[in-house]
């Protein structure tokens, strides 16, 4: 396969010819690096790579061009390269332009220049673009194979957990693609095999359980020590905060994650709301960087292991893993956030994971280019996935049952959206129903206002309405509300569901029902629902951790 392009556009040739030189030093083994001179040649490039069907990761532009600025140009550049990060390079005085860009364009980076030295202040911010965009092209890039039905709920399955643990697959449709048929008639592969998961150097997998295809990459799915100081459940931002402060504080700690690091945040875009990243930072990320801080201070990760109960014996706190096996720890973080409620209208249950889905990856996003696509929802979330999915489809549709967004969404999203030309918001308006024979082909539209139904050809449909705390494996004894959220601290000692709280001092802060276990993020009752908050709470677990471990 050719080699994806970077495209660097300057109007001054000594700049162009320093910043292709620094490109190509650290890229040019696995990207071909062009330059132009002017954003109308830069055009004139991308058009070429368009007709050669070359995909371009990276455009960086200069600003300040005579004839067309490189904002101008970069939003013209979004038609040709729909994928490509975009970079401005700007003078210190364009920062205002560069921000105003970020919002209205979606500029992935402004650099000021000058950019010396380069490891410093160019390839790290290029490093993340890049490998952010290695992971939407995984199935183009990758080792990894996986030959199944477009339309199944387990290949769907398969594909989610490869690309949210970052490793890189091709995916071969046995309906559309040859190459597919061919490898399904050499395995000698019945329906019931598939999908078939094809491991560099290693088995066949035929429609492996996640465990199974965790332990052939060579993923961690089972505890190495008979007992840890803190066992925390879920890696979200939560917990694997808990996991960097506890680790590097000298606490043995393990996590155990029934999918994937990073967790609601990891299904996130962009995050633009967190400390520190003024052009946000994608949720993949940030649970990557996290991830790996957290392994790198010792912190010991149990994938694909779903906990299923919770067990106090004497000061042990264990936890029992779906499919077999256990893990006990002095203390215990409940760190398991909330996952989408589901849309309750008939035909949508036997559909989902078959046009119909809950939360959408923006990895994902390109398998759409071109169809419309219905989304449901009202808050951020829904609001990101539909810029996200609308670089992509032909058109979206957002449909939110209150007759307005600004409600339930954050101004800047509202505003993006009211701008983007293929994205229709429908207002009171609601999925009564979905159709289809193997997937998802029509919906059927109540609009309230109206009161009118509607039966409108759909094949994709993704859901964002809300989420729910899924805690029924803590049983009785750890307190939670009518919801299912966890009660801590002194709501404990009010609240009509807690048990008896046993010991003379206080609940801590985040302590549940149970002495030394802990809950963080937003599977806390009246937390805030934010990746900020649920690092915050992970971090200051640790701390009680601490001071609950020096008191047995
Ligand atoms: C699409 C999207 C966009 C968002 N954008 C933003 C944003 O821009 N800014 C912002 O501040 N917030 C955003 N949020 C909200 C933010 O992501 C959450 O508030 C945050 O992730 C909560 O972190 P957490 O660790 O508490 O829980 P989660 O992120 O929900 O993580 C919990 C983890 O626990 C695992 N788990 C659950 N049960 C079990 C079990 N029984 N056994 C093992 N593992 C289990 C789950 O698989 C999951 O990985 C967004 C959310 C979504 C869905």
């Amino acid at each position: 396969m050719a080699k994806p392009a970077i495209l660097a556009v300057d109007d001054d040739p000594a700049v162009l010819q320093a910043i292709t030189r620094d490109l190509r030093r650290q890229y040019g083994s696995e990207y071909q690096v062009l330059r132009a001179p002017s954003g109308t040649d830069a055009l004139r490039v991308l058009v070429e790579l368009e007709l050669r069907e070359r995909p371009v990761a990276l455009i960086a532009s200069d600003q300040r061009m005579p004839g067309m600025t490189g904002v101008d140009f970069l939003s013209a550049a979004r038609s040709h390269a729909p994928e490509a990060k975009l970079v401005l390079v700007t003078a210190y005085s364009d920062i205002e332009v560069a921000i105003t860009a970020i919002n209205d364009l979606g500029l992935d980076y402004y650099l000021t220049k000058p950019w010396e030295p380069p490891a410093e202040r160019l390839y790290p911010v290029l490093d993340d673009l890049l490998s952010d965009w290695r992971r939407a092209h995984v199935d183009e890039l990758g080792g990894v194979r996986v030959v199944g039905h477009r339309w199944s709920e387990r290949s769907d399955e398969i594909k989610t957990f490869l690309a949210r643990n970052h490793v890189p697959y091709r995916w071969l449709d046995v309906e559309r693609d040859a190459e597919a048929l061919r490898i399904s008639d050499l395995a000698d592969a019945a329906a019931t095999d598939l999908p078939l998961v094809l491991v560099p150097d290693g088995d066949t997998l035929r429609g492996p359980s996640l465990i199974d295809l965790a332990d052939a990459l060579g993923l961690r799915t089972s505890a190495e020590q008979p007992l840890y100081d803190l066992c925390i459940v879920g890696g979200g931002p939560a917990g694997l905060a808990a996991a960097v402060y506890g680790a590097s504080e000298g606490l043995q700690t393990v996590v155990v994650e029934r999918q994937a690091p990073g967790g609601q945040a990891g299904q996130s875009s962009k995050i633009e709301n967190y400390l520190g990243f003024p052009t946000g930072v994608s949720g993949f990320h940030l649970a990557q960087r996290a991830l790996e801080q957290a392994q790198r201070f010792g912190a010991e990760l149990v994938l694909a292991r779903d906990v299923e109960h919770f067990e106090e014996r004497g000061p042990v706190r264990a936890v029992c893993l779906g499919g077999g096996g256990e893990i006990e720890a002095r203390s215990l973080l409940v760190a398991t956030g909330v996952s989408y409620r589901r849309l309750d209208a008939p035909g949508l249950a036997e559909l989902t994971g078959r046009g119909v889905y809950y939360g959408a990856s923006a990895s994902d996003a390109r398998t759409y280019r071109d169809q419309d696509v219905y989304i449901v929802g009202a808050a951020n979330s829904a609001g990101q996935a539909a810029l996200d999915l609308a670089r992509f489809a032909r058109r979206v549709v957002l449909l939110v049952r209150s007759n307005s967004l600004e409600k339930s969404m954050s101004r800047y999203l509202v505003e993006r959206i009211e701008k983007a030309p293929n994205i229709d918001v429908r207002l009171e308006s609601e999925v009564v129903a979905g159709h289809g024979d193997g997937h998802l082909q029509t919906l059927t539209i109540a609009d309230r206002a109206a009161g009118t139904e509607e039966e409108v050809a759909a094949e994709w449909l993704f859901v964002f309405i809300g989420a729910s705390p899924r805690t029924d494996w803590l049983g009785d004894d750890v307190a939670r509300d009518e919801k299912g959220f966890v009660v801590t601290g002194n709501d404990v000692l009010t609240s009509a569901a807690a048990p008896r709280w046993p010991l003379a001092r206080s609940p801590f802060v985040l302590e549940t029902s149970v002495p030394g276990v802990f809950a963080a993020g937003d599977v806390r009752l009246d937390s805030m629902k934010r990746v900020a908050s649920a690092v915050g709470e992970g971090a200051m677990a640790v701390y009680l951790v601490h001071r609950y471990l020096a008191t047995i």
